[in-house]
């Protein structure tokens, strides 16, 4: 989920991600802001962890309900992660032994899960019962109070959509009018490529007090929690900052809180990308700068919205593939770069030099791809 620049740019190869995954949350209820027509939190529900850390809930959905995204929040701070969740005719975590998020990956605080996340998912029609189980890890397991959060739509196009994006501008950033320029201008270009998946997106920008070099949003921190409660949702909170505290050696552009994120406010409710990293050593930004900085806000939302790298790599070696079938595939980094579809691709794990002392540009979803980000449940 993250984005990191290349060693070198003037390398023809790219760099390398480490996949931190992360995966996310909810909490908080109620308090949905506006959007009347659009209840974004359908209700709440907790419940406390047995002495082996699990905890289960089962509900029913409204019968126009066409996506869901259901998290669950440790009242402990410890990891968690889904067990099971599944419809009466439908596994929605792994089916296949696919794993279409990172649900099932034990993650700090709060995970989520968006359902469906694919076109060839199990459609939600009429009302559907669900049964959800999770675990925890921990020092402390037992008697763990989980809010589990679910919100719906009734929205019957996964064609296309309009989706809300919360910018914030952390700290001194929002003081700085060139970066703020050139942010306002990274988001017309991720304005762009969405609008070729078919959904359109409004922008709230504000700015907001804090540090410096931003805690990653896998982690959590109070500061995304504060911010997601302050503004409409379900909604991709987009948090600029000078640093990310992950980003020590100075290379990770961006990090979403997971894969997918989650619809309500909380401490994981965030997209954070590096105003310092994406300027690059001479602290301003070049067009193509500010292309790469458009395309890593489109590249972190699209995690956000459920959608992995197409493959990503340990070292020299492809580590995994994304649960897509028309994403490209490939075997080893020489072999990935050489084909132009997969370096264009907008989740491709991180720019590449196109060996023109450039970058290609990396605007281009599949059809796969466009279909979760019309599933995700902040598109409406
Ligand atoms: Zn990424």
């Amino acid at each position: 989920m993250t984005r990191n620049i290349p060693y070198s740019k003037s390398s023809i190869i790219l760099f390398i991600t480490s996949l931190f995954i992360i995966s996310c949350s909810a909490d908080k209820g109620g308090e949905n802001s506006d959007d009347g027509n659009n209840p974004s939190l359908d209700f709440e529900i907790s419940s406390t962890t047995s002495s082996a850390g699990k905890s289960a809930i089962s509900f029913q959905t409204a019968k126009d309900v066409t996506k869901l995204l259901i998290s669950a929040k440790s009242g402990k701070n410890n990891s968690i992660k889904f067990t099971k969740v599944n419809s009466s005719n439908a596994n929605y975590l792994n089916p296949g032994n696919e794993e279409l998020s990172l649900a099932k990956q034990a993650t700090p605080i709060v995970n989520s899960i968006n359902i469906p996340s694919r076109s060839i998912d199990e459609a939600l029609i009429g009302s559907t019962k669900f049964d959800v189980e999770i675990e925890v890890e921990g020092t402390s397991i037992e008697g763990d109070q989980i809010t589990f959060s679910v919100s719906s739509r009734a929205d019957t196009n996964f064609n296309s959509g309009s989706m809300l994006i919360n910018v914030f501008y952390v700290g001194a950033v929002g003081l700085e009018e060139t970066t703020k320029l050139a942010v306002k201008e990274g988001l017309n270009v991720a304005q762009n490529i969405l609008s070729n998946t078919g959904i359109s997106t409004s922008i709230v920008e504000k700015d907001i007090t804090g540090p410096v070099n931003l805690p990653s949003p896998f982690t959590g921190s109070n500061i995304y929690e504060n911010a997601s409660k302050s503004v409409s949702f379900p909604a991709i909170n987009l948090f600029v900052g000078g640093n990310i505290d992950e980003s020590s050696d100075g290379t990770i552009l961006g990090i979403s809180a997971g894969i997918p994120g989650p619809a309500t406010p909380s401490v994981k409710s965030a997209v954070v990308v590096s105003i310092f990293n994406s300027a690059g050593a001479d602290g301003r930004f070049s067009q193509e700068d500010i292309r790469i900085l458009g395309e890593t806000f489109a590249h972190e939302s699209g995690h956000y919205m459920g959608l992995f790298h197409p493959v990503d790599f340990n070292g020299s070696q492809v580590a995994g593939t994304d649960p897509l079938t028309d994403t490209e595939s490939c075997s080893f980094i020489t072999d990935c770069i050489s084909r132009q579809s997969l370096i264009e691709n907008l989740m491709f794990a991180s720019p590449v030099a196109d060996g023109n002392g450039g970058f290609v540009a990396q605007n281009k979803l599949t059809n796969d791809q466009k279909s979760v980000l019309n599933r995700y449940i902040a598109v409406n």
